[in-house]
């Protein structure tokens, strides 16, 4: 039997959901909605769920994450009711629920909770650099660059970046498995084929290397081909330069945090200069969306869309200039930014990776995923 929270509304509301209680029920938004299917009507059934308080309901299910958030629901709806956001703050509100500690609930929910967590672990990353850091010398190497393995040795760097790895790929896996369980696990009914787990599994490595749901997004109301939209563009250019830095520093530092300074079409250089310029244009790109509102999607804001976004840039600028300093030549200035980059970037993966933003990179393939094994068990009845 279905169970009602009362107060999911008010909940949700804390998540970024607008007056979603004003919607009566007309389907426009699911009518408009390029992604819908037969299979997946969304997201009209999520906005009934949710006023309803159906909370159980909404947990099993994928179609929060079947949305791309292109935003022609909520610029047809006739009530205003803005379900693209209500969508959105669904995905929030179910990364919290997937995250068994607690603590993705309480970042997305308290300003102090968000803000305090970063200042705390940047507070660890300063005080392990002063009381630990190499000697901070002014002596060059023969290419005339700065010695950063001396005051920061890669392999004692190293060591923090593994345990930091193996720190978020615990708590994202076991989060992804709990969202299997609210998924697939409350699928009573219905007898799942084992071979279907392997048989649609490279769905979900498509999805999370492609992204292409975007591509048909934002195309029904105009009768428009599937085609190459700059959002979709820009958060592919954005993710894979993430994640090649994220591989090369947590996997590679040896390879990566160099003294030797390489000719400029080194894959060293190459694969951070593509990562640079994908995170930087992306950056640029999505705060000037988030500040200018034009476009649907980009009107309203959740704090915690602007942590990340703010996260990735001190980030990103950080590591350029710790980049300029060392290639000429500049100790002092290179040591305390490679300070203030760690102070950034360690917050930025700890809190986003399994917590909070960033998860739905993986979320949203494993959601695809499960629901394409789900509606092949159902087919195959
Ligand atoms: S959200 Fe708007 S378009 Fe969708 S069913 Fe409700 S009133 Fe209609
Ligand atoms: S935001 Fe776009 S993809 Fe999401 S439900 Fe609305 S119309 Fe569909």
């Amino acid at each position: 039997m279905a169970t009602i929270n009362p107060g999911f509304a008010t909940e949700l509301k804390k998540y970024g959901a607008l007056d979603f209680n004003k919607c009566y029920n007309c389907g426009n938004c699911t009518a408009v909605c390029s992604l819908s299917t037969g299979d997946n009507s969304f997201p009209r059934e999520m906005i009934r769920f949710s006023v309803l308080g159906l909370e159980r309901e909404i947990q099993k299910s994928t179609t929060p994450w079947l949305c791309y958030y292109c935003g022609e629901c909520s610029a047809t709806c006739p009530q205003q009711t803005d379900p693209g956001e209500l969508m959105m703050s669904l995905r929030r509100y179910l990364t919290s629920k997937y995250d068994w500690t607690g603590l993705g609930a309480k970042l997305y929910t308290s300003k102090l909770w968000e803000f305090g967590t970063i200042a705390f672990l940047a507070l660890v990353v300063l005080f392990l650099f002063v009381f630990f850091h190499g000697p901070m010398t002014n002596e060059l190497t023969a290419d005339g660059g700065v010695m950063l393995n001396t005051f920061a040795p890669w392999q004692q760097i190293e060591i923090g970046d593994l345990l930091m790895g193996g720190f978020l790929a615990f708590f994202l896996m076991s989060n992804i498995f709990n969202m299997y369980l609210k998924i697939i696990g409350s699928q009573k009914d219905l007898k799942i084929p084992f071979k279907l787990y392997f048989s649609e599994f490279w769905k979900l490595i498509v999805h999370f290397g492609t992204q292409r749901e975007f591509s048909k997004c934002d195309t029904k109301l105009e009768q428009k081909k599937p085609a190459l939209n700059t959002y979709w563009v820009v958060h592919w250019f954005l993710m894979s330069s993430y994640v090649i830095m994220f591989v090369m520093i947590v996997a590679f530092l040896g390879w990566f945090q160099t003294d030797n300074i390489y000719a400029w079409f080194h894959p060293q250089r190459i694969l951070g200069y593509y990562a640079t310029v994908g995170l930087t244009i992306g950056i640029v790109y999505f705060f000037v969306q988030r500040i200018k509102k034009s476009a649907q999607k980009s009107k309203h804001s959740h704090v915690t869309d602007w942590t990340f976004l703010v996260l990735l840039f001190l980030t990103t600028i950080s590591g350029i200039l710790v980049h300029v300093f060392r290639l000429n030549g500049m100790p002092q200035p290179t040591y305390y930014m490679y300070v203030f980059h760690l102070m950034a970037l360690v917050p930025m993966l700890m809190i986003e990776v399994p917590f909070s933003k960033w998860s739905h990179l993986a979320y949203r393939p494993f959601a695809i995923y499960f629901n394409k094994i789900i509606v092949a068990a159902k087919k195959s009845k």
